[in-house]
């Protein structure tokens, strides 16, 4: 089994620095089920000489389970800095160690940036054990669109703040992710009603391959809704899965695509602000959508003549 790891390291090494054989792994590990962790990476975690993890004493739980013994070390984001450089000498000097997160895909939301970062400027070897990641499991369940999406990992915590991060993506057309945690979900879900309108369809998948995994799709304010009543259903992790704003395109609504050109024949009239209140005014539709929308358009606008002029 450990044959099957060290042959990776062979052909994973064969374009890098040589380093006697030391390597990174980055180890993807559980979002709650302890079976989720993949062969190859128990193949890993127990052959490597160090193990570095978020928090110790919670990657003990998962490697007791599997009876994986390998020394541990804590690395987390208030140590990560400080130790990079020393990590990245020893596996430079043929060590291999394991990079794992309390749960999912490290660097997702997760330490680990720095020190990926430094091995690959230095030519070092990292090498992915891919598995879990609570973005992708969401998006596997939602049902809505998964061809493109962004990803937008958590939303601000102050409501101004996030209030105004909302308005910069309310006309995102792909579809989009957010990490929330227990205490924000309900206020997270009514800022999107609010900013994104009541209709847009979203899914809320929480506990994701835990015991309470429920996946609930609705309107934003269908969940609102469903969330100020279910106070039960406010406890534990979340991942928050919203549709992307409509396109004129693909929504076939003919009052939808005359909104477009009704906001372009203002933007070539009038200043961006007083376009988008005499459209607000027109189609009654939301101010934050239309602006966002006419920033769009605007921005596209400008790019085309500068490339009509080349
Ligand atoms: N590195 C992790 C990954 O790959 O998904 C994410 C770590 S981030 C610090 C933790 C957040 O991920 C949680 O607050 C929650 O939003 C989401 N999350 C993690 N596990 C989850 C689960 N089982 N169900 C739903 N969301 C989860």
């Amino acid at each position: 089994m450990v044959a099957r790891a060290g042959s990776s390291i062979e052909a994973s090494a064969t374009s890098r620095r040589a380093t006697a054989g030391g390597a990174l792994y980055v180890v993807a590990t559980p979002i709650g089920n302890l079976q989720d962790l993949s062969s190859r990476a128990i193949d890993v975690l127990g052959s490597v000489d160090l193990i570095l993890a978020e928090d110790t004493r919670h990657s003990a739980k998962l490697l007791a389970h599997y009876g994986i013994g390998t020394a541990c070390r804590s690395f987390h984001e208030h140590n990560e800095a400080h130790q990079v450089a020393r990590i990245v000498e020893r596996i430079a000097a043929g060590e291999r160690m394991a990079l794992i997160s309390d749960a999912g895909t490290p660097l997702i939301n997760d330490p680990g940036f720095r020190l990926v970062a430094a091995m690959r400027e230095q030519g070092y070897a990292v090498i992915p054990i891919p598995g879990p990641s609570a973005v992708v499991c969401a998006l596997s369940v939602a049902g809505l669109a998964t061809d493109r999406f962004c990803f937008e990992g958590f939303l601000p915590a102050r409501a101004s703040a996030r209030r105004r991060h909302l308005q910069t993506l309310a006309a995102e057309q792909r579809t989009l992710v957010f990490y929330e945690s227990p205490r924000r979900v309900l206020q997270a879900v009514a800022d999107l009603a609010a900013e994104f309108g009541d209709e847009r369809p979203a899914v809320l998948a929480r506990e994701l391959t835990k015991i309470h995994e429920t996946v609930m799709r609705g309107t934003l304010a269908e969940l609102q809704v469903w969330l100020e009543t279910h106070v039960e259903q406010c406890r534990g992790e979340f991942v928050i899965v919203v549709a992307g704003a409509p396109s004129a395109d693909e929504d076939g609504d003919t009052a939808s695509v005359s909104t477009r050109d009704l906001l372009r024949a203002l933007l070539a009239e009038l200043p961006l602000k007083q376009a988008v209140s005499v459209a607000v005014g027109l189609t009654g539709g939301k101010r934050n959508a239309l602006y966002q929308q006419a920033i769009a358009l605007s921005g596209a606008g400008k790019e085309e003549s500068s490339h009509g002029e080349e």
